[in-house]
């Protein structure tokens, strides 16, 4: 139940005076909703910037272009004459300096005098123009009396707007939306408070919505802070809750005498860097204990996450439980299963494979073995997720590329089993802010270092201009026996205009015109063993060069492959040219990643190129990333600003998450039912900012 305080906040916005069904659906679009807006919705959609209106000269002072206010009394008006309605409607106004005139076009009739009345003063506010050698000024944005001149601080908040709602209306509205705050609690700690220096939320809302100073609307500043601690604290207060909800006994112990690892770690062909061994110790240990895990395996692309996981299956195993593996494309899936079923077979676990593709007979005897408990290890796609996939006795849910999948998929998955133990398994490195932001306060191991015997990899770039020494070059590597990926940027599977794969194929085709049969192509538009008949051919050397797009991005694992060509590097992002260049640099020898922009390049591009040609540290990289495209890119979903988040940003207030993030574990060891007067402070922050799904859970166990 929602505290009654916040009644108010959450009545819907035509609840005000002057906001009928027009405007109503211009704000259901502002706000993005599909329900009538609430006045809280109104309250937190904050200006962008502010407009100053303070500059007050005489008209002889006037600087022309800039904005300005000035004290005017109206002289006379210049209606368009009869019949050339096209032409404006000019007012003369004066102070004892000289003389301005007002423009504008199509009005109605009369409108214009009762805005200004001849002989009165009016404050008219708008930005300059010298016209025929006269001040003039189009279209004043204010023109207010000495009443309304008075209510003005001078500085104006200016929103992001929806196409048909005037500036002037969302003003208003959100003025009278602020006349419905109600006396709010104070849900902040008092010693946060006290040294982040906060103001209360009301005052900290009045403020960014009618600044008084041009820097009160900063997102920096004390005001705009304390909103996005407050989303912060919401959000952070919402993971804890779900996390404990999570975290509450298994009753069962899911590793077991380490038989069956230690099977594995004798098979493997090279020894285990120490980071995967912290790693799978930590993991083991997570798995001994009676409470559910939650960890987040963060590696370079190539530093071997995947034994790590096979090893976490093994420990499930020993306890004769099973182990569901879930990647987001069948490339990725069915690569996982060829390093892990040769090592998983020495040490007698069964391993199968389930993906879109295995359909009819075959699928069915798949199903029946995981309910009988004769596969150990089920590896696949989201087809995993399905209704009639069901295990024995799931323990272990490892998701990789975690990012890819929704909170529903991942749920899909644990809820296969009893108390499921959950590794994720990253390999964008994800930033500690975005990790806290996303997946709360979660366990993480990293592999920080790369296994033994890699070469570095020399990224260098060059104009398409330059393209024929390229492909002379790649024709002497070709010559030499090397393997080359040649990739072009392509449009996913899901893009929407259909298929355009002519960048792939006409490029394949003009390397075959060269090359012959020594090209290969592979992109997502193929069927499965297509694509798999292709990597196989050029896994096996039989071709050298292989074109692809973007499906080779993640997890495909050629030792062999050295040189990599990427094609408009320029329209690929950060952490998808990190990927990329990650498919090279595996084996033994030096690896050259050769990247082709297509100029005029921009400057956002251009960094990015020089980051990445500069730097093979993935951390850092995402680092770049994050500073140069905001973080939703980061994450894949090509949004600025936190997705999920209205007011907080991970560039701005990253300080603030982690205290949000330390101030709500506080709250969950002081007070985990939320109880008492802070409680329900704490109660009210959670319904405001909508994260009240975890208030269900303080009910439950
Ligand atoms: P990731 O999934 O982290 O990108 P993989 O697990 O696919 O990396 O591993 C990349 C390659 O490195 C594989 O061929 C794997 O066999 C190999 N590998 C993994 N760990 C080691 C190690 N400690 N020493 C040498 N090679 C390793
Ligand atoms: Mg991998």
């Amino acid at each position: 139940m929602r505290p009654e305080v916040l009644n108010a906040l959450f009545a819907p916005i035509t609840a005000m005076t002057g906001i009928g069904p027009k405007q109503e659906k211009l704000f259901r679009f502002l706000l993005g909703r599909d329900e009538t807006p609430r006045i809280v919705d109104l309250l937190l959609h904050l200006p962008a910037s502010v407009i100053d209106r303070r500059q007050r000269p005489k008209i002889n002072e006037a600087e022309i272009g800039a904005m300005v206010t000035l004290e005017v009394i109206v002289e006379r008006h210049r209606p368009p004459p009869p019949g050339r309605s096209r032409a404006p409607h000019l007012v003369y106004c004066a102070d004892d300096t000289g003389t301005v005139i007002l423009t504008y076009f199509r009005t109605y009739p009369g409108q214009i005098e009762k805005l200004l009345p001849e002989g009165e003063k009016r404050y008219v506010s708008g930005t300059t123009q010298l016209f025929d050698g006269m001040l003039q000024m189009t279209h004043p944005d204010r023109v207010v009396d000495e009443e309304g001149f008075a209510k003005l601080t001078g500085i104006d908040a200016v929103y992001p707007l929806t196409q048909g709602l005037a500036i002037t209306a969302l003003r208003k509205a959100i003025a009278q939306a602020l006349t419905k705050l109600p006396d709010l609690p104070e849900w902040i700690g008092a010693d946060v408070l006290r040294r982040c220096k906060f103001p209360s939320f009301a005052d900290a809302l009045q403020r960014v919505h009618v600044p008084q100073e041009l820097t009160d609307i900063l997102p920096d500043g004390p005001f705009w802070s304390r909103l996005a601690y407050d989303e912060l604290l919401a959000g952070q207060l919402a993971l804890a809750l779900v996390r404990a909800q999570l975290r509450r006994p298994a009753g069962d112990r899911n590793a077991g005498d380490g038989a069956l690892r230690r099977k594995i770690i004798d098979a493997l062909p090279y020894a285990l860097t120490p980071s995967q061994q912290q790693a799978s110790a930590a993991i083991a240990d997570d798995l001994t204990q009676p409470v559910r895990m939650l960890r987040l395996l963060q590696g370079d692309v190539g530093s071997g996450k995947t034994v790590v996981a096979l090893l976490a299956a093994a420990a499930v195993a020993e306890v004769g439980k099973q182990t569901a593996l879930m990647a987001p494309t069948e490339i990725l899936a069915r690569q996982h299963v060829k390093t892990i079923a040769p090592l998983a077979e020495r040490a007698g676990l069964t391993v199968a494979i389930l993906t879109g593709r295995e359909k009819g007979r075959e699928r069915k005897d798949i199903l029946a073995r995981l309910e009988s408990g004769e596969i150990d290890f089920l590896v696949g796609t989201h087809a995993l997720i399905q209704d009639d996939v069901i295990f024995k006795s799931l323990a272990l849910a490892v998701v990789d590329e975690q990012h890819r999948f929704g909170v529903r998929e991942r749920l899909a998955l644990t809820n296969k089993g009893n108390a499921v133990d959950v590794l994720v398994l990253s390999a964008t490195p994800i930033p500690r802010t975005l990790v806290l932001t996303y997946f709360g306060d979660m366990d993480i191991s990293e592999l920080r270092e790369k296994p033994a015997g890699r070469q570095p990899i020399e990224t260098r770039t060059f104009s398409a201009s330059r393209l024929q020494e390229i492909i002379d070059g790649v024709g002497r590597a070709v010559d030499s026996g090397k393997l080359i990926y040649w990739i072009v940027p392509l449009v996913e599977e899901s893009e929407m205009d259909g298929p355009k794969l002519t960048n792939a194929e006409e490029r394949f085709e003009s390397l075959q015109q060269r090359f012959g049969d020594k090209v290969g192509l592979v992109h997502g538009r193929m069927r499965g063993p297509e694509k798999d008949a292709a990597m196989a051919r050029f896994a096996a050397g039989e071709t050298q060069i292989l074109v692809a797009t973007t499906v080779v991005e993640v997890g495909v694992d050629v030792p062999a492959a050295t040189i990599m060509v990427i094609e408009n590097a320029e329209r690929f992002g950060l952490a998808q040219l990190h990927q990329l260049r990650g498919r090279i640099g595996r084996g033994s020898e030096t690896s050259t990643c050769l990247l082709l922009y297509r100029e005029p390049l921009g400057e956002i591009a251009k960094k990015r190129l020089t980051v990445i040609k500069d730097s093979t540290d993935g951390f850092r990289i995402a680092e770049e990333d994050l500073k140069l495209r905001g973080e939703g890119d980061v994450l894949g979903t090509r949004q600025s600003g936190l997705p999920g988040y209205r007011i907080a940003r991970s560039e701005v207030h990253a300080q603030l998450i982690t205290q949000a993030r330390d101030e709500a574990l506080r709250i969950m060891k002081d007070n985990p039912k939320l109880t008492g007067e802070r409680g329900e402070a704490l109660r009210c922050l959670l319904y405001l900012y909508e994260r009240d799904e975890a208030i269900s859970l303080l009910g439950a166990g």
